[in-house]
């Protein structure tokens, strides 16, 4: 007789409709994983890379031991071993690392492999701080838009998707829902069917953009002139809304100086839009009241990708949309999550002048080019929750420091990703169904509850076990590195907060998931139409308090040592930052390299998970890019051929696709796709930089230009 039940999760996955999922457990084993039917978002659906997770947690390629290298670095060639021999071959290696170079030469690499608040981007925190190894600075995605908005209007979490239902303009600026957030596109279509427009800022005509209104396609890196702009229009045009600018805005004035300078004949030559569809989008905007405007992280990729978002959003304070339901803007829901950042992090263990590494530098770190790595060498790298040889820029220096025989290198995965195969230590991570979590989210306001449903597949084990077994083999002793699962969900809510009214664990166990009490009630759509923004001011800052000093904060909850730290100076009025690389601002270098290169989430993948699953790959195809016609027919390129994408740091090769949904000038190329899946056995990321961009020091990796040729 077999045995059925059924039990409430969430799916893990870094994308913001964490969605509310059930597990169907058949004879100790998932039989399906489906969207919960109950759930206000999810109603019973998941999306094309998750619905057949229940077949992920069985993929006969997964990691189910722990294993020690026996071939080359990168060779593949590994054998089991136990998971004490595991953990005493780690022991050995960084006791022996500790005492010649310090716990300083250890780094830890982890990121949203997992979004969980126990086995996510700070499960390991706790014990590399009371280990005192080099900090990491975690900033590959949303670090330097959550600056921008943080800026603009403090800690809030603006709109939900529910309430887009009530918008008149919808606006998706660098954000491609159809794709990376389907839960939100029934209460688009709902606003639609009462007269909404649906504009789409993109450089590419994305899914979405096919389905818009009005579609603008700026160069990359423009986006912030396209904003002042629309702001100058508004304010010249007088539609703008006075009353709220005068009693809930700070540094119009000031804005309106530095908006007459984009006027939309000068914004269209930045931008390569028309002056005439400039104007048409602000009035669009502004005369339509309850406007929203969903910000992509796409934005934050160019040199001044913090500057645009802050552009953008003092949009919906200037036309006073936040007044209406459906009006304002919305970044990440995240930050209004009653969650306890520094509980997780322990940054307080943190010894001051500790070492920083921003991970987006790993090549740079681990090849010694930054970070004082001849006085303290990186010895040790750990890596868990993400794959860093396929999503870190500048790929080829990552591989170098990977290939150091000197590097002792531990990898928790699920399958054998390309840098699990540099690993000299290869652990093996649970999934989702066999292990408890508490989720948020960055795009919606639930809270919910992942239930374990099945034991883990073979000797799988959570972060927090693995965090556990690592503090008793090293002889570590505080005891909050061995709390169990449920005393961390315990420690790290806010079970008091106003936000959690009326939810317990009980609730969460019962149903799942609950909505926060965002905004006093689920039900109140328009918070902020008071102002009332956690600001130093208590307004929406045009000219933010204390950048110009750089004394303001940036959200750095991803640094593993405080929720926010100071950041440097920097404008506080919104400004134009041209592109590190472009045909207009390194022209000598667009002579070699002429085209720009944007790259984003495929549809079938999420960043690099999934690209290994048979009928995810099936779903992707092949690595595309997709050119203009002009820029094909200048190179004799034909839909179909193999050609090279090449710059000074690298190449990679691809299918070409000639399509007019890309402007002239630029390619799209999709991320997540493993090496060992590409012909040239390179990736996307062999062409983009490190360097960083102007604020929360996230990572310029559209802002970079190629040359494209027949292979
Ligand atoms: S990846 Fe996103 S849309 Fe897909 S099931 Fe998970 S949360 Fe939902």
């Amino acid at each position: 007789m077999k045995k059925f039940y059924t039990i409430k999760g969430a799916c893990p996955q870094d994308c913001p409709d964490t969605c509310a999922m059930i597990y169907k457990v058949e004879d100790g084993k998932i039989a399906k994983v489906i969207g919960d039917p109950d759930n206000n978002l999810t109603k019973g659906r998941l999306c094309a890379k998750l619905n057949n997770f229940a077949e992920h947690h069985y993929n006969p390629e997964r990691l189910l031991y722990p294993m020690k290298r026996v071939g080359k670095k990168g060779s593949n060639d590994f054998a089991r071993i136990s998971w004490d021999e595991a953990l005493s071959e780690i022991k050995k290696n960084w006791q022996s690392i500790i005492k010649e170079y310090g716990a300083e030469a250890i780094l830890p690499h982890a990121y949203l492999g997992n979004l969980g608040s126990l086995n996510g981007l700070t499960s390991g925190d706790r014990f590399f701080n009371a280990l005192k190894t080099t900090v990491a600075e975690k900033t590959y995605c949303e670090s330097g838009s959550s600056t921008a908005w943080m800026l603009t209007y403090g800690p809030i979490g603006g709109l939900d998707p529910e309430s887009f239902a009530y918008s008149k303009c919808l606006v998706f600026w660098g954000h491609n829902p159809l794709s990376t957030q389907t839960h939100c596109w029934p209460f688009v279509l709902e606003a639609r069917k009462k007269g909404a427009k649906i504009i789409v800022i993109d450089p590419v005509r994305t899914r979405t953009a096919k389905q818009a209104d009005i579609h603008l396609a700026p160069k990359p890196g423009t986006d912030a002139a396209l904003a002042l702009s629309m702001i100058n229009v508004i304010i010249e045009e007088g539609l703008y809304d006075a009353e709220y600018v005068g009693k809930y805005c700070s540094g119009f004035i000031e804005l309106r100086k530095r908006a007459a300078q984009f006027t939309p004949e000068k914004a269209s030559k930045i931008c390569g839009i028309s002056a005439e569809n400039i104007i048409l989008v602000a009035r669009e905007f502004a005369k339509s009241k309850a406007s929203a405007i969903r910000l992509g992280v796409a934005l934050e990729r160019h040199a001044g990708g913090g500057q645009a978002i802050r552009a953008i959003t003092c949009l919906p304070a200037l036309v006073g949309a936040w007044k209406y339901p459906g009006g304002g803007a919305v970044q990440m829901t995240l930050w209004s999550y009653p969650l306890k950042w520094d509980k997780m992090s322990r940054g307080e263990w943190i010894k001051p002048g500790t070492r920083v590494v921003n991970l987006l530098d790993l090549g740079a770190a681990l090849t010694g080019e930054k970070y004082n790595t001849d006085i303290t060498p990186i010895k040790s790298l750990f890596v868990y929750n993400s794959n860093p040889l396929c999503m870190a820029p500048n790929q080829n220096k990552v591989r170098m420091g990977l290939e150091r025989d000197d590097l002792f290198t531990v990898v928790s995965e699920h399958f054998m990703t390309e840098t699990a195969r540099y690993a000299d230590i290869v652990l093996p991570a649970s999934m989702q169904g066999e292990q408890l979590d508490i989720m948020f989210s960055w795009g919606h306001f639930n809270i919910l509850l992942n239930q374990k449903a099945v034991e883990p597949a073979g000797e799988c084990v959570s972060n927090t076990e693995l965090f556990r077994r690592l503090s008793k083999t090293m002889g570590m002793t505080r005891p909050h590195l061995f709390m169990t699962d449920w005393e961390l969900i315990d420690e790290y809510v806010d079970w008091d907060s106003d936000t959690m009214r009326g939810i317990d664990l009980e609730v969460l166990k019962e149903k799942g998931w609950a909505r926060l009490w965002v905004g006093g009630s689920p039900d109140i759509r328009a918070p902020y139409s008071k102002g009332n923004f956690p600001t130093p001011s208590g307004k929406c800052e045009f000219v933010a308090t204390g950048a110009a000093e750089g004394n303001h904060v940036k959200p750095a909850l991803r640094s593993g040592y405080t929720y926010f730290q100071q950041g440097s100076a920097i404008d506080p009025i919104p400004c134009y930052i041209p592109p590190y690389e472009s045909v207009d601002s390194t022209p000598e270098l667009a002579k070699k390299y002429p085209l720009a290169m944007v790259s984003g989430k495929a549809h079938a993948f999420l960043n690099s998970q999934y690209a290994n699953e048979k009928l995810q790959k099936e779903r992707q195809g092949e690595q595309i890019i997709i050119i203009h016609p002009n820029d094909a027919n200048k190179r004799n390129l034909n839909s179909g051929e193999d050609v090279k994408i090449f710059n000074d740091r690298g190449s990679f090769s691809s299918i070409v696709e000639i399509s007019e949904d890309i402007r002239p000038g630029v390619i799209y190329a999709n991320v997540g796709y493993w090496d060992s899946m590409i012909k040239s056995q390179t990736g996307v990321n062999n062409v983009t930089d490190d360097r960083h961009t102007d604020m929360g020091e996230s990572g310029a990796y559209s802002d970079i230009l190629v040359q494209v040729e027949k292979m």
